[in-house]
């Protein structure tokens, strides 16, 4: 862009020249004018100059007159020295038989007295007229000849008069030397006109282009972003008025300049805070611009995919045109889930920036996360599902107990009460499945209260145990009486015959935490229950309870059959079971662990499991504690 200007190419340079080619034209011009008007002055004055005064004229028409030739050339010379001609002229006198009578030469005057060689004055002679010529001769130089006929003043009629010539040959080398002395002053006058004309031709140009040498410097630094810079001002003419209208420019640039960046920045940091993932493109569909949010979707870099088709970029180049997306603008859902290794869902809108003119200059893509929604849509149908086969299950057993029962066997005295009893024992798991449902529910939707007191957990865990330990004496007497909620513990359908010793790891430090006593108790329970189903008759279940120094920390280990590594993080899901028919059989309803982490998680803590497949399962809960606080004060206070 700044290519370097030559000299030659300057308007520095260019104004000079014309400068300068007009002084010189102007020079020449007259000069040639005035060198000529005087070279004809001097020679018409040298030529009037070269004249025989009338009365010399006539003296000499007497003298050759006369009869007497001797006295008469003696005569005619001392007239022809008072001819006031130029003194380098030669006047010779010639009479009418051609024959030299006086020459004023006065170091050649042999030919006086000699017939006159030049044809010029025998032509004069003979017609009378005057002659007027220039003749070049290399040893004499330029010379002027000028022969005047000389009439017999005596003479009457149209005959020939003449009775002899004054011929005046003159060198015009003085005239010329003059012309030439006047012609070498104007060359060195004009020589030195055209140095000065050039120095001061220069400085103006100088002075043009000075200012617009400096407001071109101006124009390259704005273009470069550089808007610091002012154009100096020399004066208030044209130019200067151009370097104060450069100088505003300069300041309305840095505005819109400023503006348009600060808009830009804005622009950037919308696009960069929104949660949402933008793709701009092009016509053609390649990316232009793309958020910080897009890129950690696509988990790409930003210098990879400017330029790259959008097509490809979302991986849809096999199922759709761009003329698809551009016509129908549909919002599609794309699943980056192989793609990512780790589950990503993605709803992205497209649609079209177009100009008033309907001309359309590009696409806008935004995307959205929908991982979580589309889970919990998936959750949600699962569910239902879930709960419809959960409950047909011992509908339909019950059904063909019914029936059995119906069709005769409740008068089988044998076989009548076992029925009875199994779809007692169905009934109870269908009302403790939907009351772990309803609490589910409740939870879920925020409606459940959390109620929460300051207890001595030390002394809760204790209680909770105690009341197994109870249990296992009175467990013939009290089976399955009265297990309709998880609030109560107790031996469940199908493991009532079941013994276990309960192992008490427990520190001798009171523990005051915050928790809600009867959900807290109904997770203990449940893990108890469970501990109780999954383990082998007469296993060892160890409880534990210790605390760090921002935690409690209880678990419950059995010796158990364990959960294979696969399920370990799925057993707190809704309805999952590791094995179905076990866990029904044993009157599991899949919802214990799904309602304990809920009520742990409301109550700031952590439930976890970790187990050895065949060798036993610890479930460990965590729940925030501060030793510093005054405990006595708040359990006043609850
Ligand atoms: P369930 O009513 O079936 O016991 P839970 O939600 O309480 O439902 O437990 C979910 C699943 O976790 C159980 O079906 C079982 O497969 C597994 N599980 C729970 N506790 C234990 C344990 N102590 N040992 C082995 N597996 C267990």
């Amino acid at each position: 862009m700044n290519k370097k200007i030559r000299f030659f190419q300057s308007i520095h340079f260019k104004i000079a020249l014309v400068f300068i080619l007009l002084l010189l034209v102007t020079v020449e011009i007259i000069g040639a004018y005035f060198v000529r008007s005087l070279e004809q002055q001097n020679i018409e004055t040298f030529k009037t100059s070269i004249n025989i005064d009338p009365y010399l004229q006539e003296k000499l028409a007497s003298d050759l007159l006369s009869e007497d030739a001797d006295t008469a050339n003696a005569s005619m010379k001392t007239t022809i020295s008072q001819a006031d001609v130029a003194n380098t002229a030669t006047v010779t006198v010639v009479d009418a038989k051609g024959t030299v009578r006086a020459n004023s030469n006065l170091n050649n005057q042999n030919d006086v007295g000699q017939k006159s060689a030049s044809s010029n004055v025998k032509s004069v002679l003979y017609n009378g007229q005057l002659f007027e010529g220039y003749e070049y001769g290399a040893s004499t130089g330029s010379q002027y000849t000028k022969i005047i006929p000389i009439k017999n003043p005596n003479a009457t009629g149209d005959g020939n008069a003449v009775i002899g010539v004054v011929a005046i040959t003159a060198s015009m080398e003085s005239v010329y030397a003059n012309i030439n002395k006047i012609v070498k002053i104007f060359l060195i006058a004009s020589l030195v006109a055209g140095l000065l004309g050039t120095l001061i031709s220069i400085v103006i140009s100088r002075a043009i282009t000075r200012p617009i040498d400096e407001m071109k410097k101006q124009a390259i630094r704005m273009a470069r972003g550089d808007y610091s810079g002012q154009v100096r001002i020399y004066g208030q003419d044209e130019l200067g008025q151009l370097a104060v209208a450069v100088n505003n420019l300069s300041v309305r640039v840095e505005e819109a300049q400023e503006a348009s960046e600060a808009e830009r920045r804005r622009l950037d940091s919308v696009l960069a805070h929104m949660t949402d993932g933008v793709i701009a493109t092009d016509r053609r569909g390649n990316v232009i611009i793309i958020n910080e949010t897009a890129l950690d979707f696509l988990n790409t870099r930003n210098e990879d995919v400017i330029g790259v088709s959008i097509l490809k970029l979302l991986t849809i180049d096999k199922d759709y045109t761009l003329r698809d997306l551009l016509e129908t603008q549909k919002e599609l859902l794309l699943d980056f889930s192989e793609q990512l290794d780790h589950e990503l869902i993605l709803r992205v809108d497209f649609s079209l920036i177009q100009r008033e003119t309907g001309f359309i200059s590009g696409l806008v893509a935004v995307l959205h996360d929908v991982t979580e929604q589309q889970k919990n849509e998936r959750e949600r149908r699962e569910f239902v599902s879930n709960v419809s086969h959960e409950l047909r299950t011992p509908l339909t057993s019950m059904r063909s107990y019914i029936e059995a029962l119906s069709d005769g066997a409740w008068q089988d005295p044998a076989i009548a009460p076992q029925f009875l009893k199994v779809t007692q024992e169905e009934t109870d798991r269908m009302i403790r499945m939907i009351n772990d449902l309803l609490s589910l529910s409740r939870m879920d939707s925020g409606t459940s209260t959390i109620e929460l007191e300051t207890i001595n957990l030390n002394e809760f865990f204790n209680y909770i145990l105690d009341r197994f330990d109870m249990m296992l004496k009175t467990d013939n007497e009290h089976a399955s009486s009265d297990n309709n909620t998880r609030h109560t513990p107790g031996l469940l359908p199908g493991s009532e015959k079941k013994h276990y010793t309960i192992r008490r790891e427990i520190t001798k430090r009171d523990l005051w935490v915050e928790i809600d006593q009867d959900k807290f108790m109904q997770v203990v329970d449940n893990i108890m229950n469970n501990a109780i189903k999954y383990s082998p008759d007469g296993g060892v279940i160890t409880a534990r309870l210790l605390e760090t120094h921002n935690h409690v920390i209880l678990s419950i280990t059995d010796q158990g059959l364990g959960i294979p590594r696969q399920d370990i993080n799925k057993v707190f899901d809704r309805f999952y079971r590791v094995d179905k028919a076990r866990s029904r059989q044993q009157g599991g309803t899949g919802l214990g662990l799904a309602i304990s982490k809920e009520v742990v998680e409301a109550l700031g803590g952590r439930i976890w499991v970790d187990s050895q497949e065949g060798k036993g399962s610890t479930f460990y809960i965590s729940l925030p504690y501060s030793p510093i606080t005054d405990a006595g004060g708040d359990w006043d206070e609850a």
